[in-house]
């Protein structure tokens, strides 16, 4: 294992100010290409996670253990670590101040600071997420207790809310609410009705009349695989069975419902996510399918845990609050923080008014200081904050800082690519891929249809792209892919 170094060196040729998943891909770029020891990145983490995979630690289909490294190890060979934070930007003299008192120099820097997570920002919810019932996939912290908290859910309103601020991968929300839709319906707490029309369709497929199946259901001997309460009965009864006639379905049905234990889940966001129609088509159907009450222009703004009580304000079109409050009633709750750019970055020269970094979209140059570029969330930059985004930034950083630093102009252009892998269940994706203009899909399938290989791309392949492409500076995105596959699908 590669040991971290602590700096006495205090000026490098290339600064990077952060090591997340945007500042380790541009360090290993520029360590391959620099004389040993001319990269610094200032990382204050002692653990990097592997975040777009916290939507599966919080469905129980990955351990947080799975998505953490050490940041030791993931430091590239020949660069220097700096374990700190930075305090204070001096642009003008081309140095930073760090929390622990050091100043370091640079010629050139890479800001890749990302996203603050602001929970701080609602009253209550920083109390509120030590108690039962809240959660947030955001947090490392809080993660493992979403699933812990759909797994002991018995009923009552399961909330799910977006923020009324910027959010790093703004689908994370409702990938929480499906699939925790998706484990109440395993423990059978959702869905009874629909197993109680395909018991209909069943029966009515075998014209059979199947009046006072509900009551029946509840006496011995009568059973049904489409239902998770009545499944088991099924074997118990075959193993008992001692002889007479076995009938598909009882002989009698009176309308009904069943009483559900879980009435209702309910996800509050401020605007439909992607504005692109196959995308929004395809969430549409899937939150009707599943039944999911769909609250848009409201902002969590208050937690009281003792009440399980969430406060939302009412949002007019342009997002500014109408005054008006609702309060909503929640067994569980699942936070989608609001977030702003990271405290250091928003007091500085780099800022522009909503305190990201202020860059000019296509080189990602800051535009006030030539010798300083962006990658990742903290950049004001149209596109959605992912990692997907990042492989782009840092294919774009990688010519035009090369270029810099060789006193040129960039010439290489970002083409605002991001990407949401959707999950909508436990098992099925929306690969969503997407600039502001439209979709820009990899594969040569529709991508907008939630699938297993997409799924199954979200969960293996995904995860190693990142930890041996992305933030190895390998990984540049799929444009190349992409250009192959349209030659295909233009055949
Ligand atoms: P980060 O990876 O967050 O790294 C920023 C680093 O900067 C951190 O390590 C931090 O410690 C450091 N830092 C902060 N302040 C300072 C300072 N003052 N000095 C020095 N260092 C500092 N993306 C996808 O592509 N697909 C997905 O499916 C997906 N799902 C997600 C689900 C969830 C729940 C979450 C939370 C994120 C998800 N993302 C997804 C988003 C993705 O993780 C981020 O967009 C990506 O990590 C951004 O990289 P970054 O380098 O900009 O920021």
């Amino acid at each position: 294992m590669k040991t971290s170094t602590v700096v006495n060196a205090k000026h490098f040729k290339l600064l990077v100010v952060g090591g997340g998943a945007g500042g380790l891909g541009a360090a290993s770029k520029f360590a391959r290409k620099l004389p040993r020891g001319s990269v610094g990145i200032i990382e204050p983490r002692e653990d990097h996670y592997y975040q777009p995979g916290f939507t599966l630690v919080g469905g129980g289909l990955m351990t947080l253990e799975a998505n953490r490294r050490k940041q030791e190890t993931l430091i590239p060979k020949g660069a220097t670590w700096i374990r700190d934070k930075v305090q204070l930007f001096t642009p003008t003299q081309n140095l930073v101040k760090l929390r622990g008192g050091d100043e370091i120099s640079y010629d050139y820097m890479v800001i890749a600071m990302g996203i603050q997570l602001r929970f701080d920002m609602i009253k209550g919810a920083k109390e509120a997420l030590e108690t039962p019932g809240v959660c947030s996939n955001y947090s490392p912290f809080y993660v493992e207790k979403h699933y812990r908290e759909a797994m002991n859910f018995k009923g009552g309103n399961a909330v799910f809310t977006f923020p009324n601020t910027p959010i790093k991968c703004a689908g994370a929300p409702q990938k929480a609410c499906y699939i925790t839709d998706s484990i109440l319906r395993k423990r059978g707490l959702l869905g009874i009705e629909s197993y109680l029309k395909s018991l209909e369709k069943v029966a009515r497929e075998k014209d059979i009349d199947i009046k006072g199946a509900k009551e029946a259901l509840e006496t011995p001997g009568v059973c049904s695989n489409y239902s998770p309460f009545y499944v088991e009965k099924h074997y118990r009864k075959a193993m008992n069975f001692k002889g007479g006639n076995a009938s598909d379905l009882c002989d009698q049905f009176e309308e009904g419902k069943l009483l559900l234990e879980a009435t209702l889940v309910s996800l509050e966001i401020k605007k439909l996510l992607f504005g692109i129609e196959s995308y929004l088509k395809s969430r549409e159907k899937v939150a009707r399918e599943k039944d999911i009450d769909v609250r848009t222009r409201r902002n969590l703004i208050e937690v009281d845990s003792n009440n399980k009580m969430a406060t939302f304000e009412f949002l007019d079109e342009d997002s500014k609050p109408k005054g008006k409050t609702e309060k909503v009633e929640y067994s569980l709750l699942h936070i989608g923080p609001p977030c702003s750019a990271p405290e250091a970055l928003r007091s500085s020269q780099f800022a522009d008014k909503s305190g990201f970094m202020d860059v000019d979209w296509s080189s990602l140059q800051s535009k006030r200081f030539p010798n300083v570029f962006g990658v990742g969330d903290c950049m004001n930059t149209p596109n959605a904050k992912t990692a997907a985004a990042v492989s782009s930034h840092l294919k774009t950083i990688e010519t035009n800082l090369t270029q810099a630093m060789q006193g040129k102009q960039p010439c290489m252009e970002y083409d605002g690519y991001a990407s949401c892998p959707l999950v909508v269940s436990t098992n099925r994706v929306i690969l969503a891929e997407f600039n502001s203009k439209g979709a820009m899909e990899t594969t040569p399938f529709d991508q907008s249809k939630p699938t297993y290989w997409a799924y199954l791309m979200k969960r293996y392949f995904m995860p190693m792209l990142y930890w041996n492409g992305l933030i190895k500076g390998f990984w540049n995105g799929p444009a190349t892919i992409r250009n192959c596959s349209r030659m295909i699908r233009s055949k």
